[in-house]
């Protein structure tokens, strides 16, 4: 019995994370990952393009931040009973990092964060609605686990990703699309003195990539201010990854709370909530608060020793302008491939993430526009990277990522592999099988 049958016997679905059978990878096994490469049980090279849903921003096992683990663990295991100095080091240099971010606490996960901004903003408001957005995900707990893609005409009627989530929860969550100034005022208008929290992406990655208009961020954190709301941005993804303080620092909009996750500490197991002390101090360890929050791998000195180490490198060597010029390389490689092949396509993302959507311009700016990509060839291109030893997930609207360890010729080897791997597809045929090529019921990551 191979590795991968043996996980499915005992493994629900056979992996650990949600994005199971998806058709091509049922029997990867991964054995060993190192830099911009990971080699499967069998053997097989890859080029990493998935990187794990982003977290290696600076390359997989980086030897700066396995050498910190290493020492951190040499010295000090968990005790979990007071803090370290680590965590405070940490904690201070988020809190200089991040513009929205007075007071900060550790999780292990990104979506323990966003479930502590979400309760903490319904107890400091004593509110019941939270709003969120076509397109973005913020994780697997009952308050955001609607389907990010639902059809259009399921905008505001929450479509749960899951089952076993009360109706309640759902009721509690309005869903609206993403860069829609109007539809925020309405509900503003409509709903304001119940909205607790809104949350959203500042770039809905998990849908590739939206960018956000100037006038929606700015409309959200008006509203928000007015009707006493807290506004939520979720930087799991784009924290540290466009910039040490977060989408929120190039974007000159300031949330209430933050949640980091992934790229801060390099692929350790981390997440982080921080935001205005007035809110953060609601949080208590004690039951019964006001704020209850705990967790007993919080703040665990492996994971500590990583994040520092990757702040470290991101502040000392060049990594985001080398991460940038490859996404820039590659975004004006691609779009030129497209032209050459005469096939429609908006070749997008920011900085170290670009995605190939198959459809016509302009831009697009919410999960609706969305709808025109070709998800056959999507799909079908991205299979066949995937037997070149090219590694892009092959699931709708997945994005990738680039990270300081991918070179110039890993960049010349994607857009070769791409221009085969797109001439073969439309020569004969996308992906047909596509009910297992978007998951959880379109729910993404
Ligand atoms: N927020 C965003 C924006 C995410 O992309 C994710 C996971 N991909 C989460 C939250 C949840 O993080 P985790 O998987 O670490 O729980």
């Amino acid at each position: 019995m191979t590795l991968a049958e043996r996980a499915r016997r005992v493994i629900p679905g056979g992996v650990n994370s949600g994005q199971r059978s998806i058709p091509g990878l049922t029997d990867l096994v991964i054995a060993r990952t190192e830099g911009s490469r990971f080699w499967d049980t069998t053997g097989r090279e890859f080029t990493d393009y998935h990187a794990a849903f982003g977290p290696p921003l600076l390359g997989h096992n980086d030897p700066d931040v396995a050498a910190a683990v290493s020492a951190a663990r040499a010295s000090i295991g968990l005790t979990g009973v007071a803090v370290t100095e680590g965590e405070v080091t940490l904690a201070e240099q988020l809190v200089e990092l991040v513009p929205s971010m007075e007071k900060v606490l550790l999780t292990s996960t990104g979506s323990e964060a966003t479930f502590h901004a979400l309760r903490l903003a319904r107890a400091a408001t004593g509110r019941r609605l939270v709003v969120k957005f076509q397109g973005c995900y913020h994780g697997w707990h009952d308050s955001v686990s609607l389907n990010v893609i639902s059809a259009p005409e399921r905008v505001g009627r929450p479509d749960p990703t899951s089952a076993g989530i009360l109706p309640e929860v759902l009721a509690a969550t309005l869903v609206l699309r993403f860069n829609d100034v109007a539809a925020v005022r309405q509900a503003f208008a409509d709903h304001g003195p119940d909205i607790a929290a809104v949350i959203l992406e500042p770039v809905p990655h998990n849908v590739g990539a939206l960018l956000p208009t100037d006038a929606f961020l700015r409309a959200l954190r008006e509203e928000c201010t007015k009707a006493g709301s807290v506004l939520v941005f979720d930087e799991v993804i784009t924290g540290f990854r466009h910039a040490l303080g977060g989408y929120q620092s190039l974007a000159g909009v300031t949330p209430d709370l933050t949640t980091l996750g992934k790229a801060i500490a390099n692929g350790a197991p981390v997440g982080a909530i921080g935001g205005r002390a007035d809110l953060m101090d609601l949080f208590s360890s004690r039951p019964g608060g006001p704020v209850f929050f705990a967790g007993t791998y919080n703040g665990h000195p492996d994971v500590v020793a990583a994040a520092l180490a990757t702040v470290r490198k991101l502040r000392e060597e060049p990594v985001h302008e080398h991460v940038f010029r490859l996404g820039d390389r590659v975004r004006a490689g691609l779009a030129e491939l497209y032209r050459t092949l005469d096939v429609p396509a908006v070749v997008t993302g920011y900085g170290s993430v670009f995605v190939s959507y198959f459809m016509s311009g302009p831009q697009p700016r919410s999960y609706d526009d969305l709808l025109a990509n070709d998800t056959a060839l999507f799909v079908g291109y991205r299979r066949r990277l995937v037997d070149q030893g090219v590694f892009e997930l092959p699931l709708n609207l997945k994005r990738s990522h680039l990270s300081y360890a991918h070179t110039d010729a890993d960049v010349d080897r994607l857009l070769e592999a791409t221009e085969t791997a797109v001439r073969h597809t439309l020569a004969e045929g996308g992906a047909e099988d596509l009910e297992n090529a978007t998951t959880m019921g379109g729910a993404v990551r």
